[in-house]
């Protein structure tokens, strides 16, 4: 097993939480926490950036094209979740691609265990029976969205070979839930290594 770790966005280019804290330093410090945790659990990763001089879609292939080269077999992409318009918005999710079922299977995996660490809320959501709160899918009416920010970071999933899914852990514009994440990398870190181990355990 090999995890790809992709950092959201670029400095200055994401969101910002309620406190000023950019989504990509913030993710970077989970990264690279999440690295170490692997590496105790004996799983190799490695981590990547977003290239500053490429448009979304080209950033993405880019990445996907290196992931695969470097034989990942599993991938996440680390945000948080802002809504611009007022505080209220909560809760967790991680996305899939929609007709990935190993992707949502790992998406399943990181909900139950960030939901067992955290005490923030799966983001609310029409959840089938069966599926677990929290792993949402990506599907084909986001994606023909003209704009590229509604598609929620599609085309990651879709380009990547191996189950990627994206990892939403809150909403930084909302005080109460950003407060328990903004010094918390650490058990953030820990939450999506036992999501991977989980997974591998599980599934692989
Ligand atoms: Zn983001």
């Amino acid at each position: 097993m090999k995890v790809a770790i992709v950092i959201g966005h670029n400095e200055n280019t994401g969101a910002r939480s309620v406190t000023g804290v950019d989504e990509w330093v913030w993710n970077r410090k989970v990264a690279q926490l999440l690295a170490v945790n692997l590496k105790r659990l004996g799983i190799e990763s490695v981590i990547y950036l977003r290239d500053p001089d490429l448009v979304y879609t080209a950033a993405m292939k880019k990445l996907a094209r290196q992931i695969k080269a470097d034989r990942c077999t599993v991938g996440v992409d680390l945000h948080f979740n802002y809504y611009k318009r007022g505080h209220s918005a909560n809760g967790f999710e991680f996305l899939y691609w929609w007709a990935s079922r190993s992707s949502r299977k790992m998406a399943q995996c990181f909900a139950k265990e960030f939901g067992n660490i955290f005490d923030i809320l799966p983001r609310k959501g029409r959840w089938f029976s069966g599926w677990v709160a929290g792993a949402k899918m990506l599907w084909l009416r986001s994606w023909n969205k003209r704009k590229a920010d509604q598609r929620r970071g599609a085309e990651i999933c879709y380009y990547t070979h191996c189950p990627f899914i994206i990892c939403e852990p809150g909403f930084a514009s909302n005080y109460d839930e950003w407060d328990k994440l903004e010094m918390n990398h650490k058990e953030v870190a820990e939450a999506y290594a036992m999501g991977v181990m989980r997974f591998k355990n599980l599934y692989l």
